[in-house]
């Protein structure tokens, strides 16, 4: 059996009662850069690791072959799980792990995970939706592969004040700022960037659509993007960094 579990977004507290089990009972945790490295202290003696985080300093393992580590695992253990970072299925790319191994007649289970799209802009104190303020958000990747002539994003659907969540978008942030100025948004419009959300590291820099670049471009990643008024709640909400600061 394996377990595409989601590992949550960084505090290990917010793991899910579920992915502590199959990760107790794993004979070998397959995981990534982002999942926390203190979850594989809970495994059983004798557990292998494999880290398929980077194959090199810059480059991610190809899926394909990551696929592949899965694959092969699962033909020589009991229980494998496969961790990754937030949840399996928000730009996590279980979905293409899950379909390899119903194709090898693999069995998998997905464990979901506490998505960083939601819970770091809740540790930053903005919360994505608020009564008054907006209906509805959005979670969109911030990063698109190069090489294309069209944004898969539709922009042009952008102009209302549902919030934005940008995953993977930091490099980019100064092109997804201007292209929101560029559909109509005021140049003074809330965004902000939050870096290594939920962990003792986390950072938060609020700024307009027009000045977040300067501000923001150097936070270290993982980083994620939030657009919208909520961000304005930051002042009253932002419990997580408070509480941080007192303790160091
Ligand atoms: N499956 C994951 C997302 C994978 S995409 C999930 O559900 O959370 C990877 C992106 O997630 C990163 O580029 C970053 O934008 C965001 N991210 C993940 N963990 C984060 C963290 N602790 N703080 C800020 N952003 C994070």
């Amino acid at each position: 059996m394996v377990y595409l579990t989601g590992a949550g977004p960084g505090d290990m507290e917010l793991l899910t009662i579920k992915a502590l089990r199959v990760v107790r009972e794993a004979d070998v945790i397959i995981y990534d850069r982002l999942a926390n490295p203190d979850i594989l202290e809970e495994a059983k003696d004798g557990c292998e690791f494999v880290y398929v985080g980077k194959a090199d300093k810059h480059h991610s393992l190809p899926q394909e072959q990551i696929n592949e580590v899965i694959y092969q695992n699962a033909l020589k253990h009991e229980n494998v799980v496969r961790l990754k970072g937030g949840d399996p299925l928000v730009f996590g790319r279980g979905g293409e792990e899950g379909i390899y191994l119903y194709k090898r007649d693999i069995k998998f289970e997905f464990i979901p995970g506490i998505t960083s799209a939601i819970a770091v802009p809740e540790y930053a104190g903005i919360p994505v939706t608020h009564r008054g303020i907006t209906v509805s958000f959005r979670v969109v990747t911030g990063h698109e592969s190069s090489g294309k002539d069209h944004s898969q994003i539709p922009w042009e659907n952008y102009k209302t004040d549902d919030t934005i969540i940008f995953l993977m978008g930091l490099h980019r942030l100064n092109k997804i700022a201007n292209k929101l100025i560029e559909i109509g948004k005021p140049k003074d419009y809330p965004i902000a960037v939050v870096s290594r959300g939920t962990t003792k590291d986390e950072k938060t820099v609020v700024g307009t659509l027009e000045n977040i670049w300067e501000k923001a471009k150097e936070l270290p990643t993982p980083a994620l993007i939030v657009v919208g008024k909520v961000v304005n709640l930051r002042e009253q909400l932002s419990w997580f960094e408070q509480k941080i600061k007192k303790q160091s």
